[in-house]
């Protein structure tokens, strides 16, 4: 953790030093706001917490629930969620209270007595090892707590504004173009109704999203809806495996799956209901707690359920769809103006709750668009950055809806209808890295280059996300993990592999890296170059170097400056961002670098962006050229008035 830096800092180094509109956040909320978020969801806090990081930028987060949530709703965590927390600090603390599911049993009718079910297969869940984090089950309400913290602890002193509802939107002109009409929900103002005026608009307000029908976005897909009866519950049962994610199919098509809950006791239990006829007018919806336990003991019999204690059950009805757009911009528009209104989480895409994906991928819409919200109304970047969203995240919602299609068909068929009887594990093994997050590669655009010299770094897929790898921090000879000290805080990365020389071996012929490094910090087309005046110089920017060799090889005084930013009020030199090889797990073959090194570029939501030579420095202009037109042409007028 990177502080002290401004000052000593005597308390809990997460809260962050207020700044912008952290400094007196007004308790009200403001008239005009730059970003309003609707919807305190998975998708809505994250989209702030990123937010919540860009103090200049006013971002309020509106919810018509009075408070947090309290329970219920999702709990499957992947490990792409984990590797998240992590950037948001809070990953360990997760890690601590959750379950962590390692394997999954697999129970069907006994050959011999249908009418009992018999365990038929336990597989590893991460056999293949996708992922240093872990696959973990924990409740939704603890996920948004957590983004809740780091939101009051960041420099914006972001909070939740509870008791509004979201009523209806309009789009039209000026600084401020958004007008968005607020009901009060709660509080001596219940009843009234607010128009608040915003330069952009992120619902993220759940399945039956208002802002996605106020710009005219419908959801395409099932006609009908499956039903499961999901019960939260404390219980005694002979169950032997009461405490392992298990899929239970009984003899007559019955199935539930098993989801073993934090805290050693609690466990969560999805009865199958079927699909909802067109006729049901919500009958499946009054489906009984009762009815719920009587169907889970028929299925998991012999064994038997004793149930003690209902900590939340629900009826949950959920379809495959899809909308047509995750922006205001129609089709006919498209490249003639940008967003300004976007949606987020399951307000463009639901699914089945089999999968557990719906609280991962909803996280992930909100990644994307915060940063690129953030870099906007700052001036960083142009506003054409915004339309990449839709673009990135339409085919990631679709691509789930399909792999959720082919994952719930599978566990709805009956064991005489499998082509061979491991059909279902052997799909959970093989899929294993779409479900834990990690299938997704972004196409090309102005924020992924074309992958022209990915042979540089194999290990690093341009469109993927970063996977880090062991290294070691040269100035304290710590054993890290690189992908690690990556926070969410809006930068871009650019991690330089260096090429075989050690730093300052040859002061004769500077090395390629040198080189690079001096083009980093001096060249006016260099990407730094657009850092603002008066700021940190890796305030836009986070460099990081990893030395071919192994810490005791590298003398921190040879390395360049770039390297080694001096940071703060005090112009301290930063020396945290200066790495070796791990001679135990070397990076460089881990993720196949070329020992002629590359650059490997990373977004701020963590995908890989661009890899390339360390020659390169024409081209990384030219990748950068576009998005930091607006911090270049800040800077010149800087300059020009100076
Ligand atoms: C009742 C319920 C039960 C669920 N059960 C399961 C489950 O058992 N398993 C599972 O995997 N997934 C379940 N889900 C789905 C899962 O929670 C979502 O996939 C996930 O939370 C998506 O995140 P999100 O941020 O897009 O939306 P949500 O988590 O749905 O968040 C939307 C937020 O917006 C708020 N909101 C809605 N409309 C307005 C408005 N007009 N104005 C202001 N605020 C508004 C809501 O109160 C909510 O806080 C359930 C969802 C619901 C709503």
């Amino acid at each position: 953790m990177h502080f002290h830096h401004h000052g000593y800092v005597s308390g809990d180094p997460r809260v962050q030093p207020a700044a912008g509109i952290g400094i007196d956040r007004s308790a009200q909320l403001p008239d005009e706001v730059d970003v309003l978020i609707v919807g305190t969801g998975p998708a809505g806090m994250l989209a702030a917490a990123q937010l919540s990081q860009f103090p200049g930028v006013t971002t309020r987060i509106v919810e018509r629930r009075a408070g947090r949530l309290a329970i219920g709703q999702a709990d499957g965590i992947q490990a792409r969620s984990v590797e998240t927390f992590q950037a948001f600090g809070f990953a360990e603390r997760i890690i601590a209270e959750a379950y962590r599911i390692t394997e999954m049993a697999f129970w069907k009718p006994d050959p011999r007595n249908p009418s009992k079910i018999v365990r038929s297969a336990r597989t590893l869940d991460d056999p293949g090892g996708i992922s240093e984090f872990p696959h973990l089950i924990v409740n939704q309400a603890r996920v948004l707590d957590y983004f809740g913290e780091f939101m009051a602890n960041s420099p914006s002193r972001m909070a939740p504004d509870y008791g509004y509802e979201f009523v209806g939107l309009e789009v039209g002109e000026g600084e401020y173009p958004v007008a968005v009409t607020l009901l009060h929900t709660a509080g001596p103002d219940e009843g009234q109704t607010r128009i608040v005026r915003a330069k952009y608009v992120v619902g993220a307000d759940g399945a039956r999203s208002k802002v996605r029908a106020s710009i005219g976005c419908t959801m395409a897909g099932d006609q009908a809806n499956h039903a499961w009866g999901v019960m939260d519950v404390l219980a005694n049962t002979d169950f032997p495996d009461i405490r392992l994610k298990c899929a239970i199919q009984s003899h007559d098509g019955g199935s539930i799956l098993l989801i073993p809950r934090e805290g050693g006791h609690l466990f969560r239990m999805y009865v199958d209901l079927g699909e909802v006829p067109a006729d049901d007018n919500g009958a499946v919806r009054k489906t009984t707690i009762e009815q719920i336990i009587a169907k889970a003991n028929a299925i998991i019999h012999p064994y038997t359920l004793d149930v003690r204690n209902v900590a939340w059950h629900s009826v949950y009805e959920v379809g495959h769809r899809l909308t047509d757009r995750f922006d205001d911009v129609i089709p006919e528009d498209l490249g003639t103006r940008t967003p300004r209104v976007f949606i987020t989480g399951d307000a463009c895409h639901t699914h089945s709750a089999k999968a557990g994906q719906g609280m991962n991928v909803s996280m992930q819409d909100g990644f994307n668009i915060g940063w690129k919200l953030g870099h906007v109304l700052e001036g960083r970047s142009p506003e054409s950055l915004l339309s990449t969203y839709s673009a990135e995240r339409q085919v990631v919602a679709k691509n789930l809806i399909d792999f959720d299609k082919v994952w719930s068909t599978l566990m709805a068929k009956k064991p005489e209808e499998f082509e061979n009887p491991s059909e279902l594990e052997d799909f959970y093994v093989r899929t294993a890295e779409f479900p834990a997050g990690f299938m997704t590669e972004y196409s090309p655009s102005m924020i992924v280059a074309e992958a022209t010299h990915q042979n540089l770094a194999t290990g690093f897929p341009v469109g993927k996300r970063f996977k880090s790898a062991p290294v070691v921090r040269v100035c304290d000879t710590n054993p890290v993990q690189l992908g690690h000290q990556a926070a969410a805080d809006g930068r871009w990365r650019i991690y330089v592999f260096a090429d075989a020389a050690a730093p300052g071996q040859s002061a004769a012929a500077p090395s390629p890296t040198t080189d690079l490094a001096a083009w980093l910090a001096t060249a006016p087309d260099s990407p730094l170059a657009a850092t603002p005046e008066g700021a940190d110089s890796d305030a836009w920017f986070d460099v990081k170097v990893v030395y071919q060799q192994d810490h005791t090889g590298i003398e921190i005084g040879a390395v360049p400056a770039v390297f080694k930013p001096e940071v703060g009020p005090f112009k301290l030199t930063y020396l945290e961002k200066v790495y070796g090889t791990d001679p135990a797990a070397d990076i460089f073959e881990l993720r196949g670098i070329d020992r002629g090194g590359a650059v490997v570029v990373v977004r701020p939501d963590q995908y890989v962006a661009n890899i390339l030579p360390l020659t390169a420095t024409a081209e990384l202009a030219a990748f950068f050229a576009p998005l930091l037109q607006a911090g270049h042409r800040a800077r010149e007028l800087q300059d020009h008035a100076g």
